[in-house]
């Protein structure tokens, strides 16, 4: 899908009485459809949901991006429940049971929508290249859709965009990216997730950001069971709190093809969030 496709689409959709809100994540994808809503539209409105479990550089990311860009931010952010309770109460969020995506996204998402007089518009920066299992998702949904769990319709005018031509589109407009992505391989919109299970990337977390880690650690081990933070599936578990005893260097540094290496395998903590 070209450019002047997507931002066709952008109109078409956009143009039927509606409010707009552009999903803002501070993710690459988000940051490029952030960009193209502006130029399709002129004027809009970016939702950036804080998981309370965002790393502070995605949020001063985003929030210096759109002071920039001149777009105003709605920022949501549950206050009535603390993420480290639930996870202490429920145990960790995994592959079969995804709490955090309904209770820190759906939830406050569902709440904006309420907040809003007529129908609500959610521009949505998904691809289809990111894994095979949006893939498959997308390819039933399609690109517009109404999303019962946030009372919203949806649009992903990015189905089709491939990692490339983000990556294309943000040097030809020199975009900056999200700091993150250079210092700990994603997007940092939550700085623990199940589906990542890197000791590269918690290494880092330790490290950069021990306060944060420290988090993880102090809910493994009030883990009744012994469970640990991450679920591998068929029984395993990788336990973060061994991380500490490993004596992990103060500032890891990798080979750039690890680095790349890192980042495709941390992406997969987005793949499976679906809107
Ligand atoms: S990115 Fe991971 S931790 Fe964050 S809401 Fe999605 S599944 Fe949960």
């Amino acid at each position: 899908m070209s450019v002047t496709t997507t931002l066709k689409t952008i109109q078409k959709y956009s143009n039927n009485g509606m409010d707009v809100v552009v999903n803002f994540s501070g993710g690459r994808y988000s940051l490029v459809l952030l960009h193209l809503a502006l130029r399709a539209l002129g004027k809009v409105k970016a939702v950036y949901v804080d998981t309370t479990i965002s790393l502070p550089e995605c949020n001063e990311f985003v929030e210096e991006i759109c002071e920039a860009w001149g777009v105003e931010l709605i920022v949501l952010k549950r206050k009535d429940v603390d993420f480290w309770d639930l996870v202490k109460r429920r145990g960790f969020p995994h592959h079969r049971f995804r709490w955090c995506m309904k209770e820190f996204k759906s939830v406050p998402l569902r709440l904006l929508s309420q907040s809003f007089d007529g129908e609500l518009l959610h521009l949505v920066g998904t691809s289809k290249h990111e894994s095979s299992f949006r893939k498959k998702v997308y390819d039933i949904r399609g690109m517009y859709h109404y999303n019962y769990s946030i009372r919203a319709f949806c649009l992903h005018p990015m189905l089709e965009w491939t990692e490339n031509m983000v990556y294309k589109y943000l040097e030809y407009h020199n975009i900056p990216l999200n700091p993150c992505y250079e210092k700990y391989y994603n997007s940092g919109n939550c700085y623990y997730c199940p589906y990542v299970s890197s000791m590269l990337y918690y290494s880092k977390l330790a490290s950069l950001q021990p306060k944060l880690f420290s988090k993880i650690v102090d809910a493994e081990k009030a883990m009744r069971n012994g469970g640990g933070a991450i679920y591998l599936g068929r029984g395993k578990v990788l336990h973060l709190s061994k991380l500490v005893s490993l004596s992990v260097p103060k500032n890891v540094k990798l080979p750039s093809c690890e680095k790349k290496a890192m980042a495709k395998t941390l992406y997969t903590c987005q793949k499976r969030c679906l809107m």
